[in-house]
Protein backbone atom coordinates (compact mmCIF):
# COMPACT_ATOMS: atom_id res chain seq x y z
CA UNK A 1 0.00 0.00 0.00
CA UNK A 2 1.64 3.68 -1.02
CA UNK A 3 2.11 5.92 1.75
CA UNK A 4 -0.44 8.11 0.32
CA UNK A 5 -3.22 5.99 0.30
CA UNK A 6 -2.40 5.33 4.02
CA UNK A 7 -2.77 9.01 4.83
CA UNK A 8 -5.98 9.30 2.94
CA UNK A 9 -7.57 6.38 5.17
CA UNK A 10 -6.38 7.98 8.18
CA UNK A 11 -8.51 11.72 7.28
CA UNK A 12 -11.67 9.45 6.35
CA UNK A 13 -11.35 7.92 9.39
CA UNK A 14 -11.40 11.21 11.30
CA UNK A 15 -14.16 12.68 9.67
CA UNK A 16 -16.59 11.55 11.55
CA UNK A 17 -14.45 13.04 14.46
CA UNK A 18 -14.32 16.54 12.68
CA UNK A 19 -18.45 16.06 11.38
CA UNK A 20 -18.74 16.26 15.43
CA UNK A 21 -18.11 19.84 15.67
CA UNK A 22 -19.61 20.92 12.15
CA UNK A 23 -23.59 22.09 11.84
CA UNK A 24 -24.09 20.35 8.95
CA UNK A 25 -27.58 21.61 6.87
CA UNK A 26 -29.62 19.04 4.64
CA UNK A 27 -31.27 21.64 2.27
CA UNK A 28 -33.87 20.93 -0.13
CA UNK A 29 -34.42 23.12 -2.95
CA UNK A 30 -38.19 22.94 -4.17
CA UNK A 31 -40.06 24.41 -6.64
CA UNK A 32 -42.89 25.88 -4.00
CA UNK A 33 -40.90 25.08 -0.83
CA UNK A 34 -37.82 25.15 0.44
CA UNK A 35 -36.57 23.15 3.66
CA UNK A 36 -33.30 22.54 5.47
CA UNK A 37 -32.47 20.06 8.24
CA UNK A 38 -29.66 21.15 11.02
CA UNK A 39 -27.75 17.99 12.23
CA UNK A 40 -29.06 17.43 15.82
CA UNK A 41 -31.89 20.18 15.28
CA UNK A 42 -34.03 18.95 12.64
CA UNK A 43 -36.28 21.20 10.19
CA UNK A 44 -35.28 24.21 11.08
CA UNK A 45 -36.71 26.06 7.66
CA UNK A 46 -39.79 24.83 6.03
CA UNK A 47 -40.66 27.92 3.94
CA UNK A 48 -41.94 28.90 -0.03
CA UNK A 49 -39.99 29.47 -2.20
CA UNK A 50 -40.43 33.00 -2.70
CA UNK A 51 -38.31 36.71 -2.59
CA UNK A 52 -39.78 39.78 -2.30
CA UNK A 53 -37.83 42.41 -4.14
CA UNK A 54 -38.11 45.70 -4.37
CA UNK A 55 -38.52 47.29 -8.00
CA UNK A 56 -36.02 50.05 -8.02
CA UNK A 57 -33.25 49.05 -5.81
CA UNK A 58 -33.36 44.99 -6.68
CA UNK A 59 -32.99 44.46 -2.53
CA UNK A 60 -34.65 41.19 -0.72
CA UNK A 61 -37.65 43.18 0.70
CA UNK A 62 -38.62 39.26 2.49
CA UNK A 63 -38.52 35.94 2.36
CA UNK A 64 -40.07 32.74 2.12
CA UNK A 65 -43.89 33.13 4.23
CA UNK A 66 -43.44 36.66 4.66
CA UNK A 67 -42.76 37.07 0.76
CA UNK A 68 -45.53 34.61 -0.06
CA UNK A 69 -48.25 36.29 2.23
CA UNK A 70 -47.44 39.49 -0.38
CA UNK A 71 -48.12 37.38 -3.32
CA UNK A 72 -50.63 39.00 -5.62
CA UNK A 73 -51.24 42.30 -2.68
CA UNK A 74 -47.75 44.18 -3.62
CA UNK A 75 -48.06 47.88 -4.57
CA UNK A 76 -46.20 49.23 -7.73
CA UNK A 77 -42.34 48.89 -6.19
CA UNK A 78 -42.43 45.52 -4.59
CA UNK A 79 -42.65 42.26 -6.81
CA UNK A 80 -42.60 38.51 -5.27
CA UNK A 81 -40.57 36.26 -7.43
CA UNK A 82 -40.25 32.20 -7.32
CA UNK A 83 -36.63 32.07 -8.28
CA UNK A 84 -37.68 28.15 -9.20
CA UNK A 85 -40.00 27.05 -11.91
CA UNK A 86 -41.13 23.76 -12.97
CA UNK A 87 -38.08 22.42 -11.20
CA UNK A 88 -35.43 24.53 -12.48
CA UNK A 89 -34.07 27.56 -11.67
CA UNK A 90 -35.74 30.04 -13.62
CA UNK A 91 -33.84 33.06 -12.04
CA UNK A 92 -30.18 32.71 -10.40
CA UNK A 93 -29.45 35.86 -9.02
CA UNK A 94 -32.90 35.48 -6.47
CA UNK A 95 -32.23 31.91 -6.22
CA UNK A 96 -28.63 32.63 -4.70
CA UNK A 97 -30.32 35.54 -2.22
CA UNK A 98 -33.25 32.93 -1.07
CA UNK A 99 -30.84 30.45 -0.46
CA UNK A 100 -28.52 32.23 0.94
CA UNK A 101 -30.89 33.59 3.70
CA UNK A 102 -32.22 30.27 4.45
CA UNK A 103 -28.59 28.82 4.88
CA UNK A 104 -28.06 31.99 7.61
CA UNK A 105 -31.13 31.38 9.11
CA UNK A 106 -30.57 27.80 9.46
CA UNK A 107 -26.89 27.91 10.21
CA UNK A 108 -26.92 31.71 12.29
CA UNK A 109 -22.79 31.59 12.43
CA UNK A 110 -23.03 30.58 16.03
CA UNK A 111 -19.83 28.56 15.66
CA UNK A 112 -16.48 28.83 13.63
CA UNK A 113 -16.70 25.96 11.89
CA UNK A 114 -18.52 26.19 8.38
CA UNK A 115 -21.29 23.81 7.58
CA UNK A 116 -21.14 21.39 4.88
CA UNK A 117 -24.04 21.37 2.86
CA UNK A 118 -25.98 18.80 1.44
CA UNK A 119 -28.32 20.63 -1.31
CA UNK A 120 -31.46 18.00 -3.46
CA UNK A 121 -31.72 19.28 -6.62
CA UNK A 122 -34.26 18.14 -9.41
CA UNK A 123 -32.55 15.63 -11.80
CA UNK A 124 -33.22 17.26 -14.65
CA UNK A 125 -30.84 20.94 -13.50
CA UNK A 126 -27.99 21.93 -16.10
CA UNK A 127 -24.28 22.26 -15.10
CA UNK A 128 -24.78 25.84 -15.68
CA UNK A 129 -27.50 25.50 -13.05
CA UNK A 130 -25.71 23.69 -10.54
CA UNK A 131 -23.14 25.23 -10.71
CA UNK A 132 -25.37 28.85 -9.60
CA UNK A 133 -26.21 26.15 -6.45
CA UNK A 134 -22.94 25.32 -5.40
CA UNK A 135 -21.92 28.99 -5.54
CA UNK A 136 -24.75 30.19 -3.64
CA UNK A 137 -23.54 27.94 -1.29
CA UNK A 138 -19.80 28.72 -0.50
CA UNK A 139 -20.99 32.28 -0.57
CA UNK A 140 -23.56 31.39 2.63
CA UNK A 141 -19.99 30.20 3.99
CA UNK A 142 -20.28 26.38 3.36
CA UNK A 143 -17.00 24.48 3.95
CA UNK A 144 -18.13 21.62 1.30
CA UNK A 145 -21.34 21.49 -1.05
CA UNK A 146 -22.73 18.36 -2.63
CA UNK A 147 -25.64 17.75 -4.75
CA UNK A 148 -27.96 14.93 -4.67
CA UNK A 149 -30.99 14.01 -6.54
CA UNK A 150 -34.29 14.64 -5.03
CA UNK A 151 -35.79 11.55 -6.27
CA UNK A 152 -32.91 9.03 -4.23
CA UNK A 153 -33.50 11.28 -1.40
CA UNK A 154 -37.14 11.06 -1.21
CA UNK A 155 -36.96 7.07 -1.69
CA UNK A 156 -34.56 6.96 1.63
CA UNK A 157 -36.56 9.60 3.27
CA UNK A 158 -39.24 7.23 2.16
CA UNK A 159 -37.36 4.29 4.30
CA UNK A 160 -36.72 2.19 0.96
CA UNK A 161 -34.50 -0.42 0.68
CA UNK A 162 -32.10 1.74 -1.61
CA UNK A 163 -29.29 0.26 -1.41
CA UNK A 164 -30.31 -3.44 -1.63
CA UNK A 165 -30.30 -5.09 -5.67
CA UNK A 166 -34.31 -5.15 -5.87
CA UNK A 167 -37.03 -2.12 -7.78
CA UNK A 168 -38.10 0.45 -5.54
CA UNK A 169 -40.63 3.14 -7.39
CA UNK A 170 -40.64 6.43 -6.07
CA UNK A 171 -43.44 8.90 -7.26
CA UNK A 172 -42.30 12.66 -5.80
CA UNK A 173 -45.29 14.68 -7.17
CA UNK A 174 -44.12 18.53 -5.90
CA UNK A 175 -45.16 21.91 -7.36
CA UNK A 176 -43.79 22.23 -10.55
CA UNK A 177 -42.86 18.91 -11.65
CA UNK A 178 -43.62 14.81 -10.92
CA UNK A 179 -40.71 13.05 -11.07
CA UNK A 180 -41.04 9.38 -11.46
CA UNK A 181 -38.21 7.10 -10.33
CA UNK A 182 -36.82 3.76 -10.07
CA UNK A 183 -34.14 2.88 -7.93
CA UNK A 184 -32.00 -0.19 -7.35
CA UNK A 185 -28.00 -0.52 -5.52
CA UNK A 186 -27.72 3.33 -5.00
CA UNK A 187 -28.45 4.19 -8.31
CA UNK A 188 -31.57 5.95 -10.15
CA UNK A 189 -32.43 3.11 -12.82
CA UNK A 190 -35.36 4.52 -14.85
CA UNK A 191 -35.86 8.26 -13.94
CA UNK A 192 -38.53 11.15 -15.92
CA UNK A 193 -39.82 14.03 -14.79
CA UNK A 194 -42.85 15.51 -16.12
CA UNK A 195 -43.67 18.98 -16.06
CA UNK A 196 -47.30 18.43 -14.55
CA UNK A 197 -47.64 18.79 -10.56
CA UNK A 198 -49.31 21.24 -8.13
CA UNK A 199 -48.97 24.84 -9.65
CA UNK A 200 -50.56 22.95 -12.76
CA UNK A 201 -53.69 21.99 -10.79
CA UNK A 202 -54.05 25.79 -9.31
CA UNK A 203 -53.80 26.36 -12.72
CA UNK A 204 -56.24 24.00 -14.04
CA UNK A 205 -58.92 25.42 -11.24
CA UNK A 206 -58.60 29.13 -11.98
CA UNK A 207 -58.87 28.25 -15.56
CA UNK A 208 -62.13 25.89 -14.91
CA UNK A 209 -63.63 28.95 -12.07
CA UNK A 210 -63.09 31.41 -15.46
CA UNK A 211 -64.69 29.67 -18.08
CA UNK A 212 -67.64 27.52 -16.20
CA UNK A 213 -68.31 30.89 -13.53
CA UNK A 214 -67.12 33.40 -14.51
CA UNK A 215 -64.55 34.52 -11.46
CA UNK A 216 -61.69 35.40 -11.11
CA UNK A 217 -59.27 33.90 -8.47
CA UNK A 218 -55.31 34.02 -7.23
CA UNK A 219 -53.19 31.18 -7.10
CA UNK A 220 -53.51 30.93 -3.71
CA UNK A 221 -57.26 30.90 -3.31
CA UNK A 222 -57.04 28.08 -6.63
CA UNK A 223 -54.19 26.28 -4.02
CA UNK A 224 -56.84 26.34 -0.97
CA UNK A 225 -59.44 25.16 -3.52
CA UNK A 226 -57.39 22.24 -4.11
CA UNK A 227 -56.04 21.60 -0.72
CA UNK A 228 -59.77 21.38 1.05
CA UNK A 229 -61.51 19.85 -2.02
CA UNK A 230 -60.07 18.65 -4.34
CA UNK A 231 -59.81 15.03 -5.16
CA UNK A 232 -58.33 12.15 -8.15
CA UNK A 233 -61.24 9.86 -7.31
CA UNK A 234 -64.81 9.63 -5.89
CA UNK A 235 -65.04 10.77 -2.53
CA UNK A 236 -66.82 8.97 -0.01
CA UNK A 237 -68.67 12.08 1.38
CA UNK A 238 -69.27 15.35 -0.89
CA UNK A 239 -67.50 18.04 -0.25
CA UNK A 240 -68.26 21.81 -0.96
CA UNK A 241 -66.66 24.98 -0.24
CA UNK A 242 -67.50 28.76 -0.51
CA UNK A 243 -65.11 30.94 -3.22
CA UNK A 244 -64.45 34.87 -3.15
CA UNK A 245 -63.19 36.45 -6.25
CA UNK A 246 -63.55 38.93 -8.76
CA UNK A 247 -67.09 38.25 -11.46
CA UNK A 248 -65.37 38.34 -14.69
CA UNK A 249 -68.85 40.25 -16.54
CA UNK A 250 -69.73 42.59 -13.17
CA UNK A 251 -65.83 43.88 -12.08
CA UNK A 252 -67.21 43.29 -9.05
CA UNK A 253 -66.34 41.02 -5.61
CA UNK A 254 -68.37 37.41 -5.97
CA UNK A 255 -68.57 34.56 -3.85
CA UNK A 256 -70.13 31.08 -5.04
CA UNK A 257 -70.04 27.46 -4.04
CA UNK A 258 -68.14 24.95 -5.32
CA UNK A 259 -68.62 20.85 -5.32
CA UNK A 260 -65.71 18.12 -5.31
CA UNK A 261 -66.90 16.63 -8.56
CA UNK A 262 -66.34 19.75 -10.69
CA UNK A 263 -63.06 20.81 -9.27
CA UNK A 264 -62.40 16.62 -9.85
CA UNK A 265 -62.75 17.60 -13.55
CA UNK A 266 -60.80 20.19 -13.86
CA UNK A 267 -57.82 18.63 -12.13
CA UNK A 268 -58.75 15.12 -14.73
CA UNK A 269 -56.19 15.98 -17.26
CA UNK A 270 -53.65 16.96 -14.52
CA UNK A 271 -54.79 13.82 -12.98
CA UNK A 272 -54.19 11.51 -16.31
CA UNK A 273 -50.70 13.14 -17.35
CA UNK A 274 -49.41 11.74 -13.70
CA UNK A 275 -50.63 8.30 -14.29
CA UNK A 276 -50.01 8.24 -17.55
CA UNK A 277 -45.95 8.92 -16.98
CA UNK A 278 -46.30 6.27 -13.92
CA UNK A 279 -47.45 3.75 -16.70
CA UNK A 280 -44.42 4.53 -19.11
CA UNK A 281 -42.21 3.97 -16.36
CA UNK A 282 -43.40 0.93 -15.37
CA UNK A 283 -43.62 -0.26 -18.89
CA UNK A 284 -39.46 1.08 -19.58
CA UNK A 285 -38.50 -0.88 -15.92
CA UNK A 286 -36.44 -4.19 -16.65
CA UNK A 287 -38.65 -7.25 -16.17
CA UNK A 288 -36.55 -8.21 -12.85
CA UNK A 289 -36.93 -5.00 -11.30
CA UNK A 290 -40.76 -4.77 -12.52
CA UNK A 291 -41.29 -8.08 -10.04
CA UNK A 292 -40.09 -6.33 -7.51
CA UNK A 293 -42.03 -3.24 -7.62
CA UNK A 294 -45.21 -5.25 -8.45
CA UNK A 295 -44.53 -6.65 -4.62
CA UNK A 296 -43.43 -4.01 -3.14
CA UNK A 297 -46.12 -1.14 -4.56
CA UNK A 298 -45.03 2.16 -5.54
CA UNK A 299 -44.84 5.29 -2.77
CA UNK A 300 -45.77 8.74 -3.36
CA UNK A 301 -44.17 11.62 -1.72
CA UNK A 302 -44.18 15.17 -1.92
CA UNK A 303 -47.53 17.37 -1.65
CA UNK A 304 -49.35 16.06 -4.63
CA UNK A 305 -49.37 12.90 -2.74
CA UNK A 306 -51.76 14.68 -0.32
CA UNK A 307 -54.47 15.13 -2.76
CA UNK A 308 -57.65 13.13 -2.02
CA UNK A 309 -57.76 9.89 -3.39
CA UNK A 310 -54.57 10.05 -5.90
CA UNK A 311 -53.21 6.41 -4.62
CA UNK A 312 -56.55 5.10 -4.67
CA UNK A 313 -56.87 6.18 -8.93
CA UNK A 314 -53.17 5.24 -9.22
CA UNK A 315 -54.11 1.99 -7.26
CA UNK A 316 -56.95 1.59 -9.76
CA UNK A 317 -55.27 2.33 -12.90
CA UNK A 318 -52.10 0.39 -12.17
CA UNK A 319 -53.69 -2.70 -10.22
CA UNK A 320 -50.33 -2.35 -7.78
CA UNK A 321 -50.25 -1.45 -4.18
CA UNK A 322 -49.99 1.90 -3.45
CA UNK A 323 -48.84 4.15 -0.34
CA UNK A 324 -48.08 7.30 0.72
CA UNK A 325 -44.79 7.74 2.11
CA UNK A 326 -45.22 9.04 6.11
CA UNK A 327 -44.59 12.60 5.91
CA UNK A 328 -44.64 13.06 2.39
CA UNK A 329 -43.68 17.32 2.34
CA UNK A 330 -40.29 16.56 4.30
CA UNK A 331 -39.62 13.25 2.81
CA UNK A 332 -36.41 14.79 0.72
CA UNK A 333 -34.98 16.92 3.36
CA UNK A 334 -35.68 13.98 5.61
CA UNK A 335 -34.00 11.68 3.33
CA UNK A 336 -30.83 14.08 2.51
CA UNK A 337 -30.62 14.59 6.40
CA UNK A 338 -29.95 10.67 6.77
CA UNK A 339 -27.05 10.69 4.46
CA UNK A 340 -25.50 13.54 5.86
CA UNK A 341 -23.44 11.27 8.79
CA UNK A 342 -22.47 8.92 5.94
CA UNK A 343 -19.96 10.37 4.19
CA UNK A 344 -18.75 7.23 2.16
CA UNK A 345 -22.51 6.62 0.72
CA UNK A 346 -22.86 10.39 -0.01
CA UNK A 347 -19.57 10.29 -2.00
CA UNK A 348 -21.01 7.85 -3.90
CA UNK A 349 -24.48 9.02 -4.69
CA UNK A 350 -23.63 12.91 -5.04
CA UNK A 351 -23.85 14.47 -8.35
CA UNK A 352 -21.49 17.30 -7.52
CA UNK A 353 -18.70 17.61 -4.76
CA UNK A 354 -16.62 20.54 -4.14
CA UNK A 355 -14.46 21.57 -1.62
CA UNK A 356 -14.12 25.21 -0.71
CA UNK A 357 -11.35 26.98 -3.24
CA UNK A 358 -8.47 27.81 -0.68
CA UNK A 359 -7.43 30.64 -2.09
CA UNK A 360 -6.05 31.53 -5.79
CA UNK A 361 -2.77 29.77 -6.28
CA UNK A 362 -0.81 27.04 -4.24
CA UNK A 363 2.24 25.57 -4.45
CA UNK A 364 2.12 21.86 -5.68
CA UNK A 365 4.80 19.19 -6.70
CA UNK A 366 3.57 17.14 -9.61
CA UNK A 367 6.29 14.43 -10.01
CA UNK A 368 9.82 16.34 -9.89
CA UNK A 369 8.35 19.31 -10.81
CA UNK A 370 7.12 22.14 -8.96
CA UNK A 371 4.54 24.13 -9.97
CA UNK A 372 1.85 26.78 -9.45
CA UNK A 373 -1.81 26.44 -9.85
CA UNK A 374 -5.33 26.60 -8.44
CA UNK A 375 -6.43 23.45 -6.79
CA UNK A 376 -9.52 22.69 -4.44
CA UNK A 377 -9.49 21.36 -0.91
CA UNK A 378 -11.85 18.34 -2.20
CA UNK A 379 -11.02 14.78 -1.34
CA UNK A 380 -12.67 14.06 -4.19
CA UNK A 381 -11.52 15.76 -7.37
CA UNK A 382 -8.45 17.34 -6.71
CA UNK A 383 -5.59 14.96 -8.18
CA UNK A 384 -6.97 14.73 -11.28
CA UNK A 385 -8.26 18.45 -11.46
CA UNK A 386 -4.77 19.65 -10.43
CA UNK A 387 -2.87 18.25 -12.94
CA UNK A 388 -5.37 19.56 -15.64
CA UNK A 389 -5.05 22.85 -13.76
CA UNK A 390 -1.37 22.54 -13.80
CA UNK A 391 -1.65 21.12 -17.82
CA UNK A 392 0.22 17.87 -16.68
CA UNK A 393 -0.87 13.92 -16.98
CA UNK A 394 -4.04 13.18 -14.45
CA UNK A 395 -2.09 10.03 -13.83
CA UNK A 396 1.43 11.31 -12.14
CA UNK A 397 1.67 11.62 -8.92
CA UNK A 398 0.44 14.71 -7.31
CA UNK A 399 1.26 15.60 -3.99
CA UNK A 400 -0.33 19.12 -2.48
CA UNK A 401 0.74 20.62 0.95
CA UNK A 402 -2.28 19.23 2.68
CA UNK A 403 -0.83 15.78 1.47
CA UNK A 404 2.28 16.74 3.28
CA UNK A 405 0.78 18.05 6.30
CA UNK A 406 -1.33 14.23 6.79
CA UNK A 407 1.99 13.11 6.09
CA UNK A 408 3.86 14.77 9.36
CA UNK A 409 0.89 13.81 11.57
CA UNK A 410 1.61 10.40 10.76
CA UNK A 411 4.55 10.66 11.38
CA UNK A 412 3.43 12.29 15.10
CA UNK A 413 1.97 9.32 15.49
CA UNK A 414 4.00 7.03 14.38
CA UNK A 415 7.03 8.48 16.56
CA UNK A 416 4.76 8.56 19.53
CA UNK A 417 4.00 5.08 19.71
CA UNK A 418 7.35 3.13 21.00
CA UNK A 419 6.57 6.15 23.87
CA UNK A 420 3.66 5.00 24.85
CA UNK A 421 4.67 1.18 24.51
CA UNK A 422 7.44 1.23 26.87
CA UNK A 423 4.60 3.08 29.40
CA UNK A 424 2.47 0.79 29.56
CA UNK A 425 4.72 -2.62 29.37
CA UNK A 426 5.05 -3.41 33.37
CA UNK A 427 8.62 -3.12 35.00
CA UNK A 428 9.98 -6.09 35.18
CA UNK A 429 10.54 -7.92 38.58
P1 LIG B 1 -41.75 21.15 -4.15
O1 LIG B 1 -40.89 20.06 -3.61
O2 LIG B 1 -41.82 21.20 -5.62
O3 LIG B 1 -41.44 22.47 -3.54
P2 LIG B 1 -43.76 20.16 -2.33
O4 LIG B 1 -43.42 18.73 -2.25
O5 LIG B 1 -43.41 21.03 -1.20
O6 LIG B 1 -43.25 20.80 -3.69
O7 LIG B 1 -45.34 20.25 -2.59
C1 LIG B 1 -45.94 21.46 -2.82
C2 LIG B 1 -47.20 21.23 -3.61
O8 LIG B 1 -48.06 20.34 -2.90
C3 LIG B 1 -47.98 22.52 -3.82
O9 LIG B 1 -48.40 22.61 -5.17
C4 LIG B 1 -49.14 22.37 -2.87
O10 LIG B 1 -50.28 23.04 -3.37
C5 LIG B 1 -49.35 20.88 -2.87
N1 LIG B 1 -50.05 20.40 -1.67
C6 LIG B 1 -49.70 20.58 -0.39
N2 LIG B 1 -50.60 20.02 0.43
C7 LIG B 1 -51.56 19.48 -0.35
C8 LIG B 1 -52.77 18.75 -0.11
N3 LIG B 1 -53.19 18.50 1.12
N4 LIG B 1 -53.49 18.35 -1.18
C9 LIG B 1 -53.08 18.61 -2.43
N5 LIG B 1 -51.96 19.26 -2.73
C10 LIG B 1 -51.20 19.70 -1.71
MG1 LIG C 1 -39.94 18.42 -3.82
Amino acid sequence: MRFDSITRISLDNLRPLLSLFSADLAIDLGTVNTRVYARDKGIVVNEPSAVALDNRTGEVQAVGKEAKEMLGRTPGNLRVVKPMKDGVIADFKVTEKMLNYFIQKAHQRRTLVHPRIVISVPSEITQVEKRAVTDAAYRAKAAEVHLVEQAMMAAIGAGLPVTEPGGNMVVDIGGGTTDVAVISLSGIVYSRSLRIAGNHMDEAIMNHLKRKHNLLIGERTAEQIKIEIGSAYTLDRPLTMEVKGRGLIEGMPKMITVGDSEIREALSECISSIVSAIRVALERTPPELSADISDRGIVLVGGGALLKNLDKRIREETGLPVCIADDPLCCVVLGTAKILPDFKFLRRISIVSTGKQMGPQMLTKIGTQRVRCRITRSEIATRSEIATAAGTQPHLPVRTIADRLRGLFLLGLVLNLPYRWRRETPPDR
